[in-house]
């Protein structure tokens, strides 16, 4: 059952069964006989799709950022950000995609040699809740851009957010069947993957779902991206522009409650400045206004879930156990029992969860370093691989540092956001494959080599 519930006011508004197998197999020819025409359409009516739907998200902004905060809790201006976000890729890719998907002439052996970008078919989409309009369609927008068609099975707790989407591609225009949302089981996801009308399966969300998704990838040889989770390092070095860093560390640590794969979740902080630090950051803490998502003032809104906050909870209590100090917060808001307070552990121990695992919320875990090798020591002292940012005014121990540490991205004297035209993945247990830019767009895409002798 795919259930749509207020996670601030704990209301269900809506359920929705899953689909049957018969169902599921017509949603599937539907999509491939869709591909086989979409497949032709010319550059011009699929950058016209894009703009529509750029057009559409932008006008019905509202509309849509509420449906995120009824459904996942988000705070609603940020919920509209997210909405302007997914306008943003389609803009992108309608601007960019027929520049990357020209044939390109290549040296070889032959008398000409040439690289051709073609697509690959039906691709399954399997999202995640937190960003519910940003994950799908920054996958989806290069896809159409491509020729493929797009299944979606989004998380079963956003399933207006798949609805929305779905409708949002069909008022725009798109052909019957280029995008569809699927309410399946995870049986069915087998079962898609498994078809050979599917092409490939794009995966964004936890490591223990990513793993299995990857190896039923493996299983019926299909092409797949995995954009797991992370626990991105964020390191200031003494000579840092403070001031600055401390607004970014509380943007990138507790937007969306602290439920992003890229938040920073390691403060990694030099120990000249670990006083005014921890002074400052928590003084900037105190001030986050928490509330009703539907708010415009809200800040930190609830957690997605009670589970999600029992989880957050056992983190921080046996991590304070092992050793953990806390500066603020490190309990479920008094007053509003789905919100979690934004807190900070400092000298958290490096075996304690807070620092091992990914903490999916509003909690900024700080250690204090001595020297600059130290600090990259602690930045890499983890399985995940997304991002890292670096806080230094002087250009040689930035450059050295993008060079130690080991992350898809890394980002110095800013903090860690995704755009349309900077690939976007990680490495080690964060996954592999990109999103986003120039190497977002190929992965769906066959590249075909033609030569002539
Ligand atoms: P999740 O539990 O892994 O769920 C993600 C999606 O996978 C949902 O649609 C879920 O469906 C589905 N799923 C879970 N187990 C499955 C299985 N055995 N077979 C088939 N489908 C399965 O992750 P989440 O809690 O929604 O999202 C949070 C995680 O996503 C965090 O770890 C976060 O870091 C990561 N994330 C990564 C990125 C990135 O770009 N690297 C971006 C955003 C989020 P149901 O809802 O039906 O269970």
């Amino acid at each position: 059952m795919y259930v749509s519930k207020n996670p601030f006011t704990g209301i269900v508004d809506k359920e929705f069964p899953i689909i049957t197998n018969g169902e599921l197999i017509q949603a599937l020819e539907q999509s491939h006989q869709s591909f086989l025409n979409w497949q032709k359409s010319s550059f011009t009516v699929r950058v016209k799709l894009l703009l529509k739907m750029a057009d559409l998200l932008e006008e019905r902004k509202e509309f849509y950022g509420r449906i995120i905060s009824n459904e996942m809790g988000k705070p609603i201006t940020q919920s509209e950000g997210e909405v302007e976000k997914c306008a943003w890729v389609c803009r992108y890719y309608s601007e960019k995609g027929i520049e990357l998907l020209n044939s390109r002439d290549v040296e070889s052996s032959a008398s000409l040699s040439r690289v051709v970008f073609e697509p690959l078919g039906t691709v399954l989409a399997v999202m995640p809740w937190n960003f519910p309009f940003w994950q799908v369609f920054r996958f989806a927008a290069p896809a159409v851009m491509t020729g493929n068609a797009v299944l979606l099975k989004h998380a079963s707790n956003v399933p207006q957010c798949a609805l929305a989407i779905e409708q949002l591609f069909k008022d725009s225009g798109a052909p019957e069947g280029v995008f569809q949302n699927l309410f399946i089981d995870y049986a069915q996801v087998e079962q898609v993957i498994a078809s050979a009308l599917v092409k490939g399966v794009t995966f964004t969300g936890s490591n223990q779902a990513g793993s299995y998704i990857a190896s039923l990838a493996g299983k019926y040889i299909k092409k797949s991206v995995l954009e797991l989770g992370g626990s991105d390092p964020f390191i200031i070095f003494d000579d840092a522009d403070l001031f600055q860093a401390l607004q970014e560390a509380l943007l990138s640590r507790f937007l969306n409650a602290g439920q992003s794969c890229i938040a920073a979740k390691r403060f990694i902080v030099h120990e000249n400045i670990s006083v005014e630090f921890l002074t400052n950051f928590q003084s900037l803490v105190e001030n986050l206004t928490k509330g009703n998502p539907l708010d415009h003032g809200t800040f930190i809104g609830p957690l997605v879930s009670e589970k999600a906050l029992h989880e957050l909870e056992d983190l921080v209590q046996t991590s304070i156990s092992m050793g953990a100090k806390c500066a603020i917060g490190g309990e479920v808001c008094e007053y509003m029992r789905t919100v979690y307070e934004p807190t900070i552990l400092y000298d958290v121990p490096m075996e304690s969860p807070v620092w091992t695992e990914e903490v999916f919320g509003p909690v900024a875990s700080v250690r204090f370093f001595e020297t600059d090798e130290e600090a990259i020591t602690l930045a890499n002292d983890t399985r995940f691989g997304l991002g890292a940012s670096v806080w230094t005014k002087d250009p040689e121990k930035a450059e050295w540092a993008c060079r130690q540490l080991q992350a898809g991205m890394v980002v110095v004297n800013g903090m860690l956001k995704s755009e349309p035209g900077l690939p976007f993945g990680g490495i080690n247990e964060s996954g592999y494959g990109r999103e986003l830019g120039n190497f977002g767009l190929y992965e769906f895409v066959n590249i075909k080599t033609v030569s002539y002798f």
